[in-house]
């Protein structure tokens, strides 16, 4: 079989032809000029038969990010694979919006709760290399690829792993001039009607309890006292729960901002400690 026969043969496996392509690249370095120009190259049966055997991993619902390893994440490469959630293109905003307000020369000090693979605050220092960037990770698997990423990308942030609302004392009041976090938020009874492709990726980074709120509840409440006055908190939030969280942030917070995604979703809120 030829590069190009192979080519075609998984395209008629799985419909989405650019997961096919990304994965050509992955395992043949062959993006689709280089299909167009070699295709007719032959290719021996054991690298046929690997590379038809990541095809049926796509075709399972494994998410690609997980089989090559990697995602993006602003244009910053983050290292992937089972036990941390994907970076997802709606986080690019929240985090981006916290460079447009302070800018790249900001020296001041940023936490993001539930961090992950650690996409926001290696962006946000990256970014913004005189800022003092602290993660919060729980799950151990997940603060892999936190530490991991955080070496691939060359910079250094502080790095906790625990949970968010135990590490919490480790921090003086008035700390930090921005909190952000994208935490899990999804209702718990809607987990199990999600995609087969998010049901791979780990239900800690899903669940949001029984109304999805859980964790901004308890982050306002909890953290809040650790944000200096006149701070930002800076949420990701799922469809539908702009307006419950605004509500309870009204307590503490001032000039709330919602943000939409690109597919008109309010996806980002932001407010000022008042
Ligand atoms: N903060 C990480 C991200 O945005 C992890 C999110 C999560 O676990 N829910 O990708």
């Amino acid at each position: 079989m030829t590069l190009k026969e192979l080519y075609i043969y998984a395209s008629k496996i799985i419909k989405n032809k650019s997961e096919i392509l990304i994965l050509m690249k992955f395992f043949f370095n062959a993006d689709r000029l280089h299909i167009t120009i070699h295709g007719e190259q032959k290719l021996d049966s054991d690298k046929i038969n690997l590379f038809l055997g990541l095809v049926d991993r796509l075709k399972n619902g494994e998410p690609i990010q997980y089989i090559v390893g990697e995602t993006e994440f602003l244009n910053l490469k983050m290292s992937v694979g089972q036990g941390v959630f994907i970076p997802r293109p709606e986080t690019e905003i929240l985090a981006k919006k916290i460079v447009d307000i302070f800018g790249k020369n900001f020296s001041g000090s940023i936490i993001d709760l539930c961090s992950g693979s650690g996409n926001i605050p290696i962006y946000l220092k990256k970014t913004m290399p005189k800022s003092d960037v602290w993660a919060i990770e729980k799950s151990p698997d997940a603060f892999k690829f936190l530490e991991m990423n955080a070496k691939i990308n060359d910079v250094k942030i502080n790095m906790i792993m625990g949970d968010i609302f135990i590490e919490i004392e480790k921090f003086n009041d008035d700390k930090f001039d921005v909190i952000i976090s994208n935490p899990p938020y999804i209702k718990t009874k809607d987990i199990e009607k999600l995609d087969k492709n998010v049901k791979f990726e780990p239900i800690m980074a899903l669940d949001g309890g029984k109304d999805g709120l859980d964790f901004y509840r308890k982050i306002i409440n909890n953290w809040s006292s650790k944000l200096k006055m006149g701070g930002i908190i800076a949420f990701e939030v799922g469809l539908g729960q702009s307006s419950y969280i605004t509500d309870i942030m009204r307590v503490k917070f001032t000039n709330l901002k919602i943000i939409k995604d690109f597919s008109n979703i309010e996806r980002i809120v932001i407010g000022t400690k008042n």
